[in-house]
């Protein structure tokens, strides 16, 4: 409707218009969230598959919206993304997610210690100054780097590859751990993970749905955790939802699981809950 054919003129289109002003005014009210700091910072428990126990959280994003209430990721983080304000609002949250684990650390000291992780977009990685925002995170919390882990998705880790590739070595150099995220999910080769410098491999949920279904995500999951192991990675299945897929995850051998299963993403709080649960119950 908004390109006449041949005509060489786009036709007002109240719908587009609307849509244009609406994604405007996310943008401007994103930046302000980033200048007063309105996101929270919500943890889903990660499980160790084998022994049962708590192995690490992971920090997903959320947006107190004074007036929308709690926006999820998929509301706002596209618009971060496009106008480069995840680069702010990412350091945030890892400073936040870094700030906590040292809190819970010290309330449940434990070997290995705690580990927690943060979903890094694109724009991060391709930021030169990534390794010191990381450093002064570290620095700052007083967080060990071998108890931080960075998300980067398959899709984002594929588009540049060498530029990418290189950006996660001077990461790891740091001590800091990388998992691939939504593995499978976009389009995997499996010739490019001889070449990943990842530590963990994210299974993406669409798999781990059809776990005992499907004869085929079932052939793919096992596949998968056997070649992650083969090549030194250890794998997370993400999505796991009911007691059958933690135990056929279990019994193929992957090692830690994720999911509504386990906890749904809580805040701050109900995360603490959870571990003095697991640990002190
Ligand atoms: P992700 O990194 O793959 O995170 C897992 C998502 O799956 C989370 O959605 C989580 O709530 C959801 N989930 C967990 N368990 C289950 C389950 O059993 N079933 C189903 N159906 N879903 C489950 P959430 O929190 O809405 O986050 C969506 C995405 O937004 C994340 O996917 C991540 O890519 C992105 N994101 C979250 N936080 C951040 C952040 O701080 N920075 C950036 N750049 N991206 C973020
Ligand atoms: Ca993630
Ligand atoms: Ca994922």
């Amino acid at each position: 409707r908004a390109k006449e054919a041949g005509g060489g003129y786009e036709m007002f289109d109240p719908a587009m218009h609307q849509r244009a002003l609406g994604r405007l005014e996310l943008e401007n009210d994103l930046r302000r969230a980033v200048e007063e700091d309105e996101f929270a910072v919500h943890y889903q428990p990660i499980v160790n598959l084998q022994t049962g126990e708590l192995w690490g959280m992971e920090a997903l994003v959320r947006w107190d919206h004074p007036e929308r209430g709690l926006l999820d990721p998929d509301e706002f983080v596209p618009v971060a993304e496009e106008s480069g304000l995840v680069v702010p609002m990412g350091e945030l949250v890892l400073e936040e997610a870094c700030r906590r684990a040292v809190v819970w650390q010290r309330e449940l000291p434990r070997t290995p210690p705690l580990a927690v992780s943060v979903n890094l977009s694109g724009r991060q990685l391709r930021r030169p100054d990534l390794q010191d925002v990381i450093r002064r995170a570290l620095e700052e919390s007083g967080l060990s780097a071998s108890s931080l882990g960075l998300d980067i998705t398959e899709t984002v880790y594929i588009g540049a590859m060498d530029a990418n590739t290189a950006a996660l070595d001077r990461i790891k150099a740091l001590g800091v751990r990388v998992s691939l995220d939504d593995f499978g999910s976009g389009y995997s080769s499996l010739s490019y993970l001889k070449r990943l410098p990842a530590d963990i491999l994210k299974v993406d949920k669409s798999f781990t749905k059809g776990l005992g279904l499907e004869a085929e995500d079932t052939a793919i999951v096992q596949t998968v955790v056997d070649l992650a192991h083969i090549l030194g990675m250890e794998v997370v299945a993400e999505g796991v939802e009911v007691d059958v897929q933690e135990t056929l995850l279990r019994e193929m051998g992957c090692d830690f699981g994720q999911g509504y299963h386990f906890s749904r993403p809580l805040p701050p709080e109900g995360a603490l809950e959870f571990l003095n649960s697991a640990y002190r119950g």
